[in-house]
């Protein structure tokens, strides 16, 4: 039975990709790169996304590059938005008294902003932001709260959050409502796959006794 649920953000419970395609070809014009679009932002971005920065621009310190991509991102009138199924995932396993945490890579400013502003900080009993590398972080978060791998799962987007929950030894829900595609999230060999987190509550209503 799984009582603790480590959560990615962008891509997992909230729908950020407008923005932040915007932000990064925002970023990638200042410094002469060609915009990528959707389907190629999907292909190409990875995480840490200092390797993705690393590859397109390289030689250009992080820290600048950071700022001009939460100035584009702050800048852009594209809303962010909670993804459908999230909140009611959310709900569920409160009601369910499982206890929810948050990895993710964005920027803590900007995060905070969203958490209070979508009106999901409740749902958490802590969160981790700003962090590049999540395989850095996992092991902190489980000993930190106590929490037992072999009852908790990692949901995330990206082939970096599959590699994360491996990396803490907890197993991985991959979800394909972000940033990555069906293959390549395949490829890294999640426990789960899913659609959405809708098709998550209904694969671990159905297995009840070893899924929730
Ligand atoms: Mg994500």
């Amino acid at each position: 039975m799984f009582v603790n649920y480590i959560f990615d953000w962008s891509g997992t419970l909230v729908d950020d990709m407008g923005p932040t395609l915007e932000a990064t070809n925002a970023v990638f014009a200042i410094h002469g790169c060609p915009a990528m679009d959707r389907e190629a932002f999907r292909t190409n971005f990875r995480l840490p996304y200092s390797e993705f920065y690393e590859e397109h621009i390289p030689h250009v310190p992080l820290a600048h590059l950071e700022t001009d991509f939460r100035t584009a991102f702050a800048n852009s009138e594209v809303p962010v938005t909670v993804l459908p199924h999230a909140r009611e995932t959310l709900e569920w396993t409160q009601a369910q008294g499982i206890r929810c945490f948050i990895l993710t890579s964005m920027d803590s400013a900007t995060f905070e902003a969203q958490l209070d502003d979508l009106s999901l900080r409740h749902f958490f009993e802590s969160t981790y932001s700003g962090v590049i590398d999540k395989r850095e972080m996992i092991g902190h978060i489980l000993d930190r709260h106590g929490l037992d791998p072999t009852k908790t799962l990692y949901f995330g987007d990206m082939v970096h959050d599959i590699e994360t929950a491996k990396h803490g030894g907890v197993r991985s829900v991959a979800v394909l409502t972000g940033y990555t595609h069906h293959h390549a999230l395949h490829e890294a060999q999640p426990d789960w796959l899913v659609d959405d987190l809708a098709a998550f509550r209904n694969i671990s209503l159905q297995t009840s006794t070893n899924l929730s």
